[in-house]
């Protein structure tokens, strides 16, 4: 049974980092299909006012939050999350699992160049890690695409198409592709690749690596800036509906 934490919609599986890769390494071995989202406080927000990305995300086998912003809404709704798994974290240690249990990788997204990039250096980074295949995420048709993914049959497949176009190419594709498990992970590969830079630990273990990401990419202040009217609505949730709405222990 998994205990989830409703959070404005959306349905947050409990675990911390550690649980979420132990997840996914039993997903491999049991080769249980399934795709992962890690939804930020924008994903949560947009979800409000559109029932299909909120299908798509709720229907993943596994969610885990993404940004601070999940986290502090969980907590002023009364329904705390055990923490959370940026998905560029989860990403980075199923790789070093992967390059010890011999299980394939393919990346898929990011503008030409950089899949094949991250690829080079999260080679260097983790010895021994397979990665059968790379491809761009500025598709028009994806049928090459799904082509060159059932060629090279990996067990997982990084999707960096940002939201909710990753969740809608996992959910159209995870069935019919002989991978395990799709991983929805936004713009982590061109973390990967270097192109840009992650917020050092200090920003993270603040909570302001959103400061840092805003201050690398200035045009994301329109995004953000939902992050705030995000937490109010929490803060109206909570005094309109009290805790027990938010609990799901599904
Ligand atoms: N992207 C893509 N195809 C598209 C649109 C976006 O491959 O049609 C990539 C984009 O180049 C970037 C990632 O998807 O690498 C989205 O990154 P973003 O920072 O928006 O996602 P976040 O990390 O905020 O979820």
């Amino acid at each position: 049974m998994r205990n989830r934490v409703n959070i404005l919609g959306i349905r947050f599986d409990n675990l911390d980092a550690r649980d979420a890769l132990s997840w996914c390494e039993r997903s491999l071995n049991e080769k249980k299909k399934g795709y992962i989202v890690t939804p930020n406080a924008e994903f949560v927000y947009a979800c409000r006012q559109n029932e299909t990305s909120r299908t798509l995300i709720n229907n993943a086998a596994l969610v885990t939050p993404d940004g601070i912003g999940v986290v502090y809404a969980g907590k002023i709704l009364g329904t705390p999350v055990k923490g959370r798994v940026p998905g560029c974290d989860l990403a980075e240690s199923l790789a070093a699992s992967m390059a010890k249990s011999g299980h394939t990788l393919y990346l898929l997204g990011a503008k030409p160049g950089v899949a094949e990039k991250a690829a080079e250096n999260m080679k260097v980074k983790h010895p021994g890690l397979k990665i059968v295949g790379t491809h761009d995420g500025y598709f028009k048709d994806a049928e090459p695409v799904l082509e060159d993914i059932r060629r090279t049959a990996p067990d997982v497949v990084f999707v960096c198409l940002g939201f909710p176009k990753q969740e809608q190419f996992m959910a159209d594709h995870l069935q019919t592709l002989p991978c395990t498990l799709m991983l929805g992970l936004g713009g982590s590969l061109d973390v990967f690749a270097g192109v840009v830079n992650r917020a050092p630990e200090i920003y993270q273990k603040l909570g302001m690596e959103w400061f840092y990401r805003l201050c690398q990419e200035p045009k994301r202040i329109k995004r953000m800036a939902k992050l705030p009217l995000f937490l109010l609505i929490a803060v109206k949730e909570r005094l309109l509906h009290g805790k027990s709405r938010q609990e799901d222990p599904q």
